[in-house]
């Protein structure tokens, strides 16, 4: 990986020190998603910083799956989660790891608790575990199942494990402190009855261990040094401490919080997304309006993009929404290098080059790329009939217009400068073709006499292939869609986030495979789709970002 320097934040700092005492020799991490959706651009924060931490201090990240809710959970998540993590350009250290992989140890945990009188087996009904629980401002009470004696309380737990009681009958809750000011310790549960098929464990687990309970464990017996996980949980590292604490395991990772990415202008959780997804707004979890890292790349976004924008907003405490821009920047500049660029029309207007001349009007070979001329060259055909972009021609210039006016000259990139004589009509008034004439001392040079400025792309008729081509826009119109206490989010839908246009694109992209990248000067970048895209047959290209950032003066729509 060739990225830039990493950018020096408190949890280096923490690692720089544990490794200069001699704490630590060594850095071990995880990402730990729940495979109960697609990732999105958040984890791709944190995937970023755990992988990212384990290359640079030549330490190892695990994968793990938290596959705790047996019910929320799916292979084709755990699947799609997996490609996201090697796509994004990382790779983790032995097998996978599954939570549920530790459910013998926990267990075994568990009953450790229970004979050092840390656990016991309680009889409340949720409803009535949530009335004994208290209140931010009023301390709860203890339950009346509290004082159950070791004996009880492990042939109880046996029996749970066992199917001898109803789901929800009954939970295993940790006896810390009711009073605690920290709710997260008022005898947290640690596992509850559920008759549920998990995708691992099949049916041989009828009580599942809570989230908190699983996550400290787990880490200490993968080794894990540094446990990191986003603001929300800073209330339950006591939890997390308490646990590891208490049992006989001989590791205590130390849990560092750090603050959740939230982006302007889209929605980075997996329930509101799956919602998108499950009403049909969007066409699935790799949409390329979802801020999902399937949906991204199927976009066109990049990899080493989405990298630099992790490295770039960096790792703090404090709250950040960032916006959208700088994610779109980040892409920009690396597809800017790495794309190479061709012309494609994508609003056609039809121009007749009224003296072209076979033998005569010669086409010009230009390269892939400016400062690229490894990416190689192609010849740019011309023909009697071009298209060109509708936007470019105007009978009405306003002042400065260096475009195609009647009367008025402009070049083709890479050909002639042409003159448009004529404007054709068609029954409803409207411009249906130009008739130009091409300055036939032009080609690769100067017009004598004059300056043209403008420079326009555009297409041979006879020989651009059709494509379809996939316009995005912003997914909502509000800067914080799921910001407002009285409206929905789906409220801040943006219509006009998917606009499907027929273009036209130079013959040399005829055989690009999916996943495509290139430039369509002066317009943007676009990419072929991964799905739908067929190679010398149906060409089909996302738009992945323009060339500048156009919503920079405010929403305007396409
Ligand atoms: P969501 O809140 O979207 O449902 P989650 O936190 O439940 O996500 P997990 O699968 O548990 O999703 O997340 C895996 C890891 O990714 C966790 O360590 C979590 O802290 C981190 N993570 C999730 N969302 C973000 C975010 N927006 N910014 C940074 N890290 C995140
Ligand atoms: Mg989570």
């Amino acid at each position: 990986m060739s990225d830039h320097a990493p950018v020096q934040h408190f949890i280096r700092t923490i690692i720089d020190n544990d490794l200069a005492s001699g704490k630590h020799s060594t850095v071990v991490t995880r990402f730990p998603p729940e495979p109960n959706g697609y990732l999105h651009i958040g984890h791709a924060k944190s995937i970023c910083l755990n992988f990212g931490l384990a290359l640079d201090y030549g330490g190892i990240c695990n994968l793990r799956f938290d596959d705790t809710n047996p019910e929320k959970e799916t292979l084709e998540y755990a699947e799609a989660i997996m490609e996201d993590v090697r796509w994004l350009g990382f790779q983790w250290a032995g097998e996978v790891r599954w939570a549920s992989d530790y459910f013998p140890q926990l267990y075994e945990y568990a009953e450790e608790l229970i004979r050092k009188g840390l656990a016991y087996v309680d009889d409340l009904s949720p409803e009535q575990m949530r009335e004994y629980r208290g209140t931010l401002t009023e301390p709860g009470r203890d339950s009346p199942w509290r004082g159950r004696g070791v004996e009880e309380n492990l042939d109880l737990f046996r029996r749970m494990r066992a199917g001898e009681f109803a789901d929800g009958s009954r939970t295993l809750r940790a006896k810390i402190d009711m009073a605690s000011p920290n709710i997260n310790l008022r005898d947290p549960v640690l596992y509850r009855i559920k008759r549920a098929h998990h995708i691992r464990t099949g049916d041989a687990w009828l009580i599942y261990p809570m989230y908190d309970y699983t996550h400290c464990i787990s880490d200490a017996l993968e080794g894990i040094t540094h446990s990191l996980c986003t603001l929300e949980f800073e209330d339950h590292r006591p939890l997390y401490d308490w646990v590891l604490d208490n049992i006989s395991i001989g590791c205590h990772p130390q849990q560092i919080e750090f603050s959740r990415l939230e982006m302007h202008y889209t929605v980075t959780s997996k329930r509101k997304l799956s919602q998108l997804v499950a009403e049909g707004r969007v066409a699935g979890w790799d949409d390329p309006r979802m801020p999902t890292i399937h949906g991204m790349r199927r976009r066109g976004y990049t990899a080493e993009g989405i990298r630099e924008f992790a490295r770039r907003i960096g790792i703090s405490k404090s709250e950040n929404i960032v916006d959208l821009s700088v994610l779109e920047a980040c892409i920009r500049e690396d597809l800017e290098a790495k794309a190479p660029r061709v012309m494609a029309v994508i609003r056609p207007l039809k121009v007749v080059l009224t003296n072209f001349q076979a033998g005569v009007t010669a086409s010009r070979a230009a390269g892939f790329h400016p400062n690229h001329p490894e990416f190689g060259s192609r010849e740019v055909p011309i023909h009697s009939e071009i298209w060109i972009e509708r936007d470019d021609f105007t009978e009405t210039p306003p002042a400065g217009w260096q475009r195609l006016t009647p009367g008025g000259e402009v070049r083709l990139r890479y050909s002639y400068v042409i003159r448009c004589d004529e404007v054709i009509r068609n029954e409803e008034g409207e411009v249906a073709e130009l008739r130009c004439s091409i300055d036939h001392d032009t080609l690769g040079r100067n017009p004598q006499g004059r300056k043209v400025k403008g420079v326009i792309h555009w297409v041979s008729a006879l020989h651009a292939l059709p494509a379809e081509v996939r316009l995005y826009d912003r997914l909502f119109t509000d800067p914080e869609p799921d910001g407002h206490k009285n409206r929905d989010f789906l409220d801040f839908l943006n219509p006009h986030s998917l606009e499907v246009v027929q273009g036209w694109v130079e013959p040399c992209v005829r055989d690009a495979p999916p996943e495509t990248r290139y430039q369509f000067e002066r317009l943007g970048y676009f990419c072929t789709d991964r799905h739908d895209h067929r190679p010398g047959d149906r060409l089909v290209f996302n738009r992945t970002v323009s060339l500048k950032d156009s919503w920079a003066k405010g929403p305007t729509g396409p």
